[in-house]
């Protein structure tokens, strides 16, 4: 029988084990026992057995190096033999876009003029060009150290106590997360700091999060090295351009459209052979860039200390539940909407996120570890000190600096969101 509590729970029963449950209307259902609800049925097709690997590998991955982490502490990784080998991958991929190339040279100039000859050198030539190494580039709007001298001068504070190299540009993005990247030739620093997430932080979780953003500068992650990603790029670009849209083809291609059939499978096969290769890498280099994750997570809780820190990952399982926000369309200020979101979900809605990602355990297209998984690293480790403090009135002038991006922010929100719904 359910029965109204004063604060807005209601008592009923499992209808699984039968047990007590306290649940709050305003949030999904689930029984502490016996984990009922906590899986909701997959939406779509069944995944493929490649994707079933995928997920298993992952999870297997996670729970081991999660292990190895509790027992001997995260440190920077040294290059292992796995990652050793995706380099060596990496290499083959460069050394094969430059043999495209030669090998086309070498056809045209042997061709003398024949239209086959031709063909082929043309073709070698134009994957030569698909596969070249490229640098990824910044196309969002920066801001510089003078446009933002506040939130800059907590930076370069953090940033000088790790000894890690300073951020170049911020850019301010509708997310709620945080992230470090490289770009350009000059392989500008840049740090992409989600404004509704910020918002709902703390200070002590301010510094926790800025310190995991600059640690990605001296983490030694393998995944983020110019060498492994400039190839992974170049085989993705490869992948793209050469899978056929579809193996049958479309009735505007007319019976002669059916002679194509065999080389659309060709296409098929060798564009996979591609993709293969470029998931190789980056499962060959997956275990130690999450090292390099959890060891970024422990250079942050030595700045912020352990309650920052957990307080970050927190926010960060509470963000799970913005997807769920269906007003954010007439909410008059998003930014903040969102922010007061994150501080105030229920200790209760919090442990069912977290039940949910450790069923769900580690992926292996996430860049992060499963936070309930960083969480449990730092609840299994003695409590560390805050090292290096955001006075309030800091903190209140970064809030102030970033006034003028919450409006244009919360309208990208609200655009985002109605396009999802639309
Ligand atoms: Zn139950
Ligand atoms: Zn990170």
């Amino acid at each position: 029988m359910a029965t109204t509590l004063p604060t807005l729970l209601r008592r009923e029963d499992c209808p699984s084990c039968g047990k007590d449950i306290e649940n709050d209307p305003r949030y999904a259902a689930w029984c502490e026992h016996c984990g009922w609800n906590l899986i909701q049925p997959e939406r779509g097709p069944r995944p493929s057995r490649i994707d079933q690997l995928y997920r298993r590998l992952g999870r297997r991955y996670g729970r081991s190096l999660l292990a190895e982490v509790k027992k001997h502490g995260a440190h920077r990784p040294s290059v292992s033999l796995s990652t050793a080998g995706a380099f060596v991958i990496a290499s083959l991929v460069y050394v094969g876009a430059i043999g495209l190339a030669l090998l086309g040279v070498a056809v045209l100039l042997a061709s003398r003029g024949s239209l086959f000859g031709i063909f082929l050198a043309v073709l070698f030539l134009a994957l030569a060009w698909v596969m070249r190494p490229r640098l990824p580039r910044l196309k969002d709007r920066a801001q510089t150290r003078a446009e933002l001298p506040a939130l800059f001068r907590h930076l370069d504070r953090i940033a000088d106590k790790l000894r890690s190299p300073r951020i170049d540009v911020v850019v301010i993005t509708p997310e709620v997360n945080a992230g470090y990247g490289r770009f350009g030739w000059r392989r500008r620093r840049v740090l992409f700091l989600g404004l509704p997430f910020f918002a709902a932080l703390s200070p002590p979780e301010r510094v926790a999060l800025l310190a995991h953003e600059l640690a990605h500068g001296i983490n030694g992650d393998p995944g983020r090295a110019l060498f492994l990603q400039g190839a992974i790029t170049s085989l993705l670009e490869a992948h793209s351009v050469i899978e056929p849209d579809s193996i049958i083809p479309g009735p505007e291609e007319g019976f002669s459209g059916y002679f194509s059939i065999p080389f659309r499978i060709v296409q098929l096969g060798v564009s996979r052979a591609i993709l293969a290769v470029a998931f190789m890498q980056l499962i060959l280099a997956y275990r130690d860039s999450q090292r390099a994750e959890y060891f970024a997570d422990a250079i942050a809780a030595d700045l912020a200390g352990t309650t920052g820190a957990l307080g970050l990952l927190e926010r960060s399982h509470a963000a799970e539940s913005v997807a769920a926000m269906t007003w954010l369309g007439n909410a008059p200020d998003p930014v903040a909407a969102i922010a007061t979101k994150l501080r105030s979900l229920p200790p209760r809605e919090l442990d069912r996120i977290r039940r949910v990602e450790e069923i769900a355990g580690s992926r292996l297209d996430a860049t992060h570890p499963p936070a309930s998984a960083r969480e449990d690293v730092r609840r299994s480790e003695p409590s560390r000190r805050q090292t290096l403090a955001l006075s309030e009135s800091d903190s209140q002038s970064i809030d102030r600096e970033l006034e003028g991006f919450r409006e244009p922010i919360g309208r990208t929100i609200v655009d985002d969101y109605l396009a999802a719904i639309s």
